[in-house]
């Protein structure tokens, strides 16, 4: 909670009569969030628009009352899991960000919670064993592969970059055959490595998928190119 932003956020919730009413507010959780779904990795602007979600709910009685204004209790989120979370509980969800331990403090999820929870096989999400069982829970009341949209931009996203990593293999691999074209080459691969890491960066949908799914051959690949540049 040290990063500049997040200090502005807090001082202007401080004041504000609501958790919504100060875009600037608003904008800050956008950017801490790199543009993208707290819970599905999409794109609001593409899938749907952008919202606040409460990690904890916002409904009377349930949390404390000081929640609602929390930065960190404070998500952006696409309208669709927005609403599928609806006033469902936290315990039924990986958070993204922060909960609350049995003492009411506060913690940062460590990133191995979710990792141990959740993981991608091709481009759907499983579950992975776990005592609290909230990686089920939140693919199943997220339906996070029962949404059209969503599974086919993930499709997209998937099935570009592995079109992408074959190109740049089949120049990687020809490059020491035929070296006359080598000038034109050099740029293909600077181009293509571009693209693939792209699709990595935080910013763009869905990369936790493409590292979990191409990061270790991403890495060879970017190996033998320095090797040979
Ligand atoms: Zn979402």
């Amino acid at each position: 909670m040290k990063s500049p932003l997040v200090r502005e956020a807090i001082i202007r919730l401080a004041v504000s009569e609501k958790y919504d009413s100060d875009p600037r507010v608003r904008e800050i959780i956008r950017t801490l969030y790199h543009g993208c779904c707290a819970y599905c990795e999409c794109k609001p602007e593409a899938g749907s628009s952008f919202e606040i979600e409460h990690f904890y709910i916002k409904k009377k009685g349930v949390y404390p009352e000081e929640y609602a204004k929390d930065i960190r209790n404070l998500h952006y989120s696409c309208k669709a899991c927005n609403t599928k979370k609806s006033t469902n509980k936290a315990d039924l969800f990986l958070s993204p960000n922060y909960r609350v331990d049995a003492n009411g403090k506060w913690y940062d999820t460590p990133s191995s919670d979710i990792e141990n929870s959740i993981s991608y096989k091709d481009y759907l999400l499983v579950a992975l064993n776990t005592d609290s069982g909230r990686g089920a829970s939140t693919i199943a009341k997220l339906q996070l592969n029962d949404r059209p949209y969503l599974v086919e931009s993930r499709i997209r996203s998937y099935s570009q970059v592995y079109k992408l990593l074959q190109a740049t293999s089949e120049i990687l691999g020809t490059y020491t055959r035929t070296q006359e074209d080598a000038p034109a080459k050099k740029k293909a691969r600077i181009i293509l490595f571009g693209l693939i890491k792209s699709y990595m960066s935080d910013d763009a949908e869905f990369s936790t998928m493409i590292i979990q799914n191409f990061g270790v051959q991403i890495e060879q690949l970017l190996k033998v190119w320095k090797k040979i540049k």
